[in-house]
C-alpha cells in the first residue's frame, strides 16, 4: 500500500494547481516551452505527475510512495508546456517515453537558462 495509491480517481475532481503557482511556474521559465524549448505564449501548465489516479505517468509515480495530494498540487509537480507538446507528453500511451524524472530535469535546465540569462535587459 503507498500514500499515492489513495488518490482521486474521479476525473471531476482532479488535483489543480493555484493560479500563483501557475503564474510563477511559467515565469521561472520565462514562457519558455520546458521541453521543446520554444517561447509560446499560450501554453498549459501540466502535472508532471498525474491530476487523476491513472493519468500519464502514474506507474512512475507509484515507485515514489512519498508523493501524496500536496506534492501533486505543489511548484515542484508543475511544468510549463506549448500545446504540442502537451499533447504528446500528456498522453497516456507515451508516459514511459517523457517520464517525470526527465521532465523535471528538462524544467530544471530552463529555469537555469532563463536565469543566467532570460531576464537581462
Ligand atoms: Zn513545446
Amino acid at each position: 500500500m503507498t500514500n499515492n495509491s489513495n488518490l482521486s480517481d474521479n476525473k471531476n475532481n482532479r488535483l489543480e494547481f493555484s493560479i500563483k503557482i501557475k503564474k510563477e511556474v511559467r515565469m521561472n521559465v520565462g514562457g519558455i516551452c520546458c521541453w521543446c524549448k520554444k517561447y509560446t505564449h499560450c501554453g498549459v501548465i501540466a502535472h508532471i505527475y498525474p491530476a487523476a489516479k491513472n493519468g500519464p505517468r502514474s506507474k512512475e509515480m507509484e515507485l515514489f510512495y512519498w508523493i501524496n495530494e500536496d506534492y501533486i498540487t505543489s511548484d515542484k509537480n508543475a511544468i510549463w508546456l506549448c500545446l504540442e507538446c502537451h499533447n504528446k507528453i500528456d498522453k497516456k500511451e507515451n508516459e514511459f517515453k517523457y517520464t517525470g524524472t526527465r521532465l523535471m530535469s528538462e524544467r530544471k535546465e530552463v529555469e537555469n537558462w532563463w536565469d543566467n540569462y532570460g531576464s537581462i535587459g
